[in-house]
């Protein structure tokens, strides 16, 4: 007997590999203290994969250049279990404080660090703290340099200094001539013209379900899919925070109680993709663009 179930409507997950002391922390920007610190990185990731594998979604896990250099098995065990790997900066250093010089030699150095480790290579990128508003040069154009496909860093709801809130909601070609190059944005819903991010980070630990829910009903129905944006830690209640500031404290940490039961409500209601099934299967992107897996690679580390 056919079922008539309705088709559920696609979604894409990402995911943010990185540690809890990457962001907030006082020592977020000075990666020489970062190896005396703890990790919570592998246990919350693996925590993290189980839950994927037992709803069979996947994901586009953007990483962080220094951790995958410090946890190669993790990472080979993200794609194993069918993820995508994206490039998430060497050093969690957003392209609007670099200088253009510094933004491709880091994100090369994550590019080679990750193909190395896994031997597949990345096609997109996230700017860490979606920092690309006020760049002093076109990022966008040195990630199509350095060959990736898409950029995954617009946050196109309301968010100071951040947030781009008249962006397209819904992925696009940065260019509609040669529709090479995409852009897949975090979406908002407008309320009274206000555009509200609902979909990761802060927003989905802190907004309450019926709201996330409801938010990710209109998006879909109006024909987009929702992208949502995780981090390992975020579905770990007892993971360690910032040692400084209740605020950024419930900015970065708040919440996390509650994103394991969205997730998983989340991953049950769609059809949840990486950011380059989706793009494969929507928009005809060839393997090759998506999935070049490099047979017996060789680059070379760069130095740690
Ligand atoms: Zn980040």
């Amino acid at each position: 007997m056919r079922s008539t179930a309705p088709a559920k409507a696609a979604s894409i997950l990402t995911v943010d590999y990185e540690d809890w002391f990457h962001v907030a922390h006082p020592a977020a920007c000075d990666p020489a203290v970062w190896d005396d610190l703890p990790s919570d990185i592998e246990d919350d990731t693996h925590h993290l994969l189980d839950v994927l594998d037992q709803h069979n979604a996947k994901a586009t896990f953007f990483v962080v250049g220094w951790l995958a250099a410090r946890t190669p098995d993790t990472l080979r065990e993200i794609v194993r279990r069918g993820h995508r790997i994206g490039l998430h900066s060497y050093f969690h250093t957003p392209p609007n404080r670099m200088s253009e010089v510094e933004f491709q030699e880091d994100l090369l150095r994550c590019q080679r660090e990750t193909a190395a480790i896994t031997g597949v290579t990345a096609r997109g990128y996230r700017a860490p703290y979606f920092g690309v508003r006020d760049c002093s040069f076109s990022y966008l154009e040195v990630l199509r340099r350095c060959g990736l496909s898409y950029d995954a860093s617009v946050l196109a709801g309301f968010l100071p200094g951040r947030g781009q809130p008249r962006a397209p909601v819904a992925p696009h070609p940065t260019d509609s001539r040669k529709p090479s190059f995409w852009e897949v944005p975090i979406p908002a819903v407008r309320i009274a013209g206000f555009p509200v991010a609902f979909s990761g980070g802060g927003f989905l630990r802190l907004l309450p379900a019926w709201f996330v829910r409801w938010s990710s009903r209109r998006v879909a129905g109006s024909g987009t899919p929702v992208v949502y944006y995780i981090h390992p830690r975020d579905l770990n209640p007892a993971g360690r925070t910032t040692p400084t500031g209740i605020v950024r404290r419930v900015r970065y940490y708040g919440g996390r109680s509650t994103t394991q039961r969205k997730l998983e409500e989340i991953l049950r209601a769609s059809r949840v993709l990486s950011v380059e099934e989706f793009l494969s299967t929507a928009f005809g992107l060839s393997a090759h663009e998506m999935t070049d897996e490099i047979e017996g690679l060789t680059l070379v580390s760069p130095g740690r």
